[in-house]
């Protein structure tokens, strides 16, 4: 009852939620699967464990860091985007967070005032609404369509503008679905968004390794995007490092200052040993992670040929990412003898209590009909998530 209007507006992070049901479950006894949490089954390379060890026993490292974090990897990280993603980013446009989703709130709340209009490209990862309402501005979802992989197309953006649109947010590869927008596609989106002036962009960048496409294009590396575009990305997904929560944003200096002073007043700055690990990771041999990709790939593969193998399971191939985000509607309405499933939310639920098996409800996600699958995991166990999936679904009636 005391709670804030804005912490009422919001709802608990889906993700996160399944997450710690499914640990419940385990904590019980119970042999759950866990495919709710987008977190990779690897351990963090050794070369990055090994630089977190030498920066605590070096004893240098035991102060507040600078507030965007250090001037070193900030530079590093620069250097990265200009090499690899053709952006000509400086140490003045970098600031590092705990994690990619600190790095999107902070930029929410150096940007949004209460009343404008965030675009978000929907399916879209669960926390991008709930930032936005947090900051009493107005969520706007523009739906992909199945036909087009789920992807929002330039004229759909086009028409969702209006004098209140202070953003456009998205992912990609992106987390739902495992879509990639291709560069021909975002320079249309960029065509439209250089047509309004102030108009800003906000490119979550953080699956950028687990892209199959062969085609990872930076939005700010399009021509005059760079003073339009926030880049949000982090070391979680593709080194193997979610724990460490290491994410940054790189982006025009004035939008950089201003998340730096919601930073300083928020946290300070990032945890000293994870940035040091950080630096390893950015500037270390990428082989680690091509071979995680490697295996991500071969993943999709397996769990795209199990789910085709469930009557009544529609599912997309995802070009990215490390997540399936089938359509299980046919399944609404069914019982099991004492459980009818109306929603996403009931199925999930029904999942992990009767087979075991702990997804998250796409409606979290913006799309009722579909459940969210996370591959970031073995292969005996995708193949017997699975297993139990179709075993379980065919008790439906
Ligand atoms: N980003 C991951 C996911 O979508 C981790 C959990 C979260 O932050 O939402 O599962």
């Amino acid at each position: 009852m005391l709670l804030s209007n804005r912490i009422n507006a919001i709802e608990e992070s889906a993700t996160l939620a399944m997450a710690a049901k499914a640990r419940e479950f385990k904590n019980k006894g119970v042999d759950v699967i866990s495919l709710s949490l987008g977190e990779p089954d690897f351990k963090t390379p050794q070369h990055i464990c090994d630089a977190a060890k030498k920066a605590i026993d070096d004893g240098k490292y035991f102060a507040y860091p600078p507030v965007p974090g250090y001037q070193d990897l900030r530079e590093a990280i620069a250097a990265k985007y200009q090499k690899e993603n053709g952006v000509p980013y400086k140490a003045e446009n970098i600031v590092v967070s705990n994690g990619a989703k600190q790095s999107i709130a902070n930029v929410m709340l150096a940007l949004l005032n209460p009343g404008d209009e965030v675009i978000i490209f929907s399916p879209f990862w669960v926390s991008y609404d709930a930032l936005v309402r947090l900051t009493e501005a107005k969520p706007v979802l523009v739906k992909g369509t199945w036909e087009n992989d789920f992807k929002v197309t330039a004229t759909q953006v086009e028409q969702a503008i209006t004098s209140k649109t202070k953003a456009i947010i998205f992912s990609s590869p992106c987390n739902p679905t495992g879509s990639v927008f291709s560069r021909k596609e975002l320079e249309a989106i960029s065509a439209v968004v250089l047509k309004h002036p102030g108009l800003l962009v906000i490119a979550d960048e953080i699956y950028e390794h687990i892209n199959f496409t062969g085609d990872q294009t930076s939005m700010a590396s399009l021509p005059g995007m760079f003073e339009r575009t926030i880049t949000v990305n982090g070391f979680a997904k593709g080194f193997a490092m979610t724990g460490w929560r290491v994410g940054y944003i790189a982006a025009p200096k004035w939008i950089a200052d201003g998340s730096n002073k919601v930073q300083g007043q928020i946290t300070s700055a990032n945890c000293s040993i994870s940035q040091r690990g950080a630096l390893a990771a950015i500037t270390g041999d990428l082989a680690p992670t091509k071979r995680m990709v490697e295996e991500y790939r071969q993943r999709r593969e397996l769990v795209y040929r199990l789910l085709k193998e469930i009557p009544g399971v529609k599912a997309n191939y995802p070009q990215g990412a490390f997540y399936f985000f089938p359509d299980v509607s046919s399944y609404f309405g069914k019982s099991d003898g004492s459980t009818t499933l109306k929603n996403s939310d009931d199925l999930c639920l029904w999942m992990l209590e009767k087979g075991h098996v702990s997804l998250v409800p796409g409606g979290a996600f913006g799309d009722d009909r579909c459940v969210r699958l996370s591959y970031a995991a073995s292969e005996k166990d995708l193949t017997e998530a699975l297993r139990r999936m179709k075993e379980i679904l065919a008790t439906l009636k």
